[in-house]
């Protein structure tokens, strides 16, 4: 089967918009992420997929 990609669980590149720090967050965490900085939160989980609640900078396709 061709196409066979899952775009459910990706990696996402996002950055706080408090402080400006970069991480790396699951695009369907089951738990909360938080700024490692400022401990904002950037990800709530929900139905499944993560709400994200930070800037995004980019989609890692692949596992890091
Ligand atoms: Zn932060």
């Amino acid at each position: 089967m061709r196409g066979k990609r899952d775009t459910k669980s990706r990696f996402l590149r996002v950055k706080c918009e408090d402080c400006g720090n970069e991480q790396v967050v699951f695009s369907c965490s089951s738990s909360q992420v938080r700024c490692l900085v400022c401990n904002k939160v950037l990800a709530k989980p929900g139905g499944g997929k993560a709400s994200i609640k930070a800037e995004v900078l980019d989609v890692l396709d692949r596992d890091i």
